[in-house]
């Protein structure tokens, strides 16, 4: 094949925040498939917080990307060149092929998507692994009743805008945290959440206890440290918490330190982490769910989008910097 492969490595293992000399581009010959596995052309890379971990080698819940190694990524694309008869050229594919245009993977990792209702990028957000986050983290930990609050933050991003608009579909007053004016606006008026507190304007809180008047009883948190510790001041008793991520601690070399722990103990919460991957099981039936919720308008979402795979660093850094507005994708063709 004539064509060359582009691909992105990581350089060097950032110590605080990530710069673009952290990651290096790289031209080599497009990978021959073996048997059993798949030469796939990625259209769309996705970027998601988790990547800013595999760049350390600091104790985690999976292994670091060796520096001199492709970058991790989520990818979807189309199979090229097939030794495996369950792929064959043309098909529309989901993998983790990580940083670069074309990969081979191994037949297995791959599935198969259907691009007639769901466009083949949302297969990476919303029908992918940050919606299936949202609504693992919503059902079996939230748990949330009809007429009881939620308290969302980050809720204007991939995740956060799934988490929020399905608690308000369960009967729940939703309320969202998101930093700026616009993402609070689209929060309430394009997802048709209760409220949104924008946690860069005015004081925190005070702007939390008014927007959750009688408190909240469930809380998905994505981002962690001050906005975490002043949430944990609202929950009501027997609350539960599902901690999803603590983005605004992944770049910090001081992570924020808890004032309001002792909520957790006179509140008696139920506070609960979980890593997405670990639930398998429940991937086929989240992930028909959200398929048949986009299909038929009932979930929106929103898009941020890096053209070419050059400009993926500069838009890793902006998801880490909030820079980001809902799922932030590369366009790769
Ligand atoms: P988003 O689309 O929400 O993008 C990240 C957002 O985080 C930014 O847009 C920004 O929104 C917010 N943010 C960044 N830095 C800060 C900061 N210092 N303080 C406050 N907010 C900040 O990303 P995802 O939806 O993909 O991920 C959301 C969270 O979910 C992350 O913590 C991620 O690690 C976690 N996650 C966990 C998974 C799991 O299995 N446990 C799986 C997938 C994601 P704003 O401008 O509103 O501040």
């Amino acid at each position: 094949m004539s064509e060359q492969n582009l691909r992105c490595i990581l350089a060097e293992r950032p110590t605080g925040w990530v710069e673009p000399r952290h990651f290096r581009m790289e031209r080599v010959p497009v990978p021959e498939p073996g048997d059993g596995e798949v030469l796939v052309r990625n259209h769309w890379l996705s970027l998601d917080p988790y990547m800013r971990g595999r760049m350390s080698d600091a104790k985690s819940y999976a292994d670091p990307v060796a520096v001199g190694a492709v970058m991790i990524g989520g990818t979807a694309g189309e199979v090229v060149a097939s030794r495996d008869p369950r792929f064959k050229p043309g098909d529309a594919v989901v993998g983790m092929l990580g940083w670069q245009l074309y990969g081979v993977a191994e037949a297995s990792t791959l599935r198969k998507v259907d691009t007639r209702h769901v466009p083949l990028a949302a297969y990476l957000g919303v029908v992918g692994m940050p919606g299936v986050t949202a609504w693992y983290g919503l059902n079996a930990i939230c748990a949330p009743k009809a007429g009881e609050t939620l308290v969302v933050t980050a809720a204007a991003g991939a995740v956060g805008g799934v988490v929020a608009q399905r608690a308000k579909a369960k009967g729940c007053r939703v309320v969202g945290v998101a930093g700026g004016a616009e993402k609070c606006r689209y929060v309430v008026q394009e997802l048709g959440i209760d409220a949104c507190v924008d946690y860069k304007a005015g004081d925190l809180a005070t702007e939390l206890k008014a927007a959750l008047p009688q408190g909240a009883d469930c809380l998905f948190e994505n981002v962690g440290g001050e906005i975490f510790d002043a949430l944990l001041a609202r929950t009501n008793a027997f609350g539960r918490i599902a901690l999803c991520g603590l983005i605004s601690d992944y770049n910090a070399a001081d992570p924020y330190r808890l004032k309001n722990l002792r909520m957790v103990l006179i509140n008696r919460l139920n506070i609960r982490g979980f890593i997405v991957s670990d639930h398998a099981d429940q991937w086929p039936a989240a992930l028909q769910e959200l398929a048949r919720l986009v299909a038929t308008g009932r979930l929106k979402y929103r898009e941020s989008i890096a053209q070419g795979l050059d400009h993926a660093p500069e838009a890793f850094i902006g998801l880490l910097r909030g820079r980001n507005f809902g799922k932030q994708l590369v366009k790769l063709v």
